[in-house]
């Protein structure tokens, strides 16, 4: 039976530990200290290490813990990560005993080139760092709108009730955005109230499920006419194909606050 673990860290990071209550994986150790001080308060040994990109907030940890656990690094192919020891790409699927966990990779290129995602079919966990987050996602530093759409889509078709642990507490935020992006959708204004309840007191917003993420994120939605209608209305926008729709989409997002 496997579990998992919220570790947060820096201002806003979640890092996360998949565990059996007595192995774990640490899904971006961004920092070294949090991940080591949860593993003795639950007594877990670290098992493997699980990158979804090279940003420092994701792998920053990874010195440290290999100083102190000699175990596999598990990173995108496509970018150049040091400690990675199994580099791996879509249609990889990674196989631990320790904890007992089955992953398959995915290519979700956008947020930077070589972005992958870790998803546990059994359990219905996806890990996907910095692509989609709760009400958003990650910003195109590397890759173009039209990875990006490929890359939410390939985790849109995944079953509704995927809960999805992304690396960050941007919700709040995003949903405020979503709410301006669709006024009319009743059921942003419905989870916003949901997810701030759950941060006035202390708790977190992730995971989030595919289900919640395509009835109210507008990275997902950004086909139905209504958005278009709002970009248009609001001069983000001057043409209403769906690729110019979601890049207008993210750079409204970029400097909306
Ligand atoms: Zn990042």
């Amino acid at each position: 039976m496997l579990n998992v673990l919220t570790v947060p860290a820096f201002q806003d990071n979640y890092l996360w530990l998949i565990h059996d209550d007595k192995h774990a994986a640490v899904v971006d150790p961004g920092d070294a200290a949090p991940i080591l001080a949860a593993l003795e308060e639950h007594r877990l040994s670290l098992a493997a290490i699980l990158l979804t990109h090279h940003h420092a907030d994701h792998v920053g940890g990874v010195p440290d813990l290999l100083r102190r656990y000699r175990v596999p690094v598990f990173g995108p192919r496509n970018e150049a990560i040091p400690q990675v020891t199994h580099a791996v790409s879509e249609g990889d699927a990674i196989r631990l005993d320790t904890p007992n966990l089955k992953l398959e990779v995915l290519d979700v290129p956008g947020h930077t080139r070589g972005h992958i995602a870790y998803f546990a079919s059994e359990q219905g966990w996806l890990f996907c760092g910095d692509t989609l987050f709760a009400g958003g996602c990650g910003r195109l530093f590397e890759g173009t709108p039209e990875q990006m759409i490929a890359s939410l889509a390939k985790l849109a078709v995944l079953p509704d009730k995927t809960q999805i642990f992304c690396a960050h507490e941007y919700t709040l935020a995003n949903l405020r955005f979503a709410r301006e992006v669709e006024p009319e959708n009743l059921a942003i204004n419905t989870r916003l109230q949901l997810e701030q309840a759950k941060r006035d007191q202390g708790q977190p917003t992730v995971p989030s499920t595919i289900g919640l993420e395509k009835s109210t994120n507008p990275f997902l939605r950004y086909r139905e006419p209504g958005i278009a209608d709002r970009l248009l209305a609001t001069g983000h926008l001057s043409d209403r194909e769906p690729i110019a729709v979601f890049a207008a989409l993210r750079q409204w997002k970029n400097s909306y606050r």
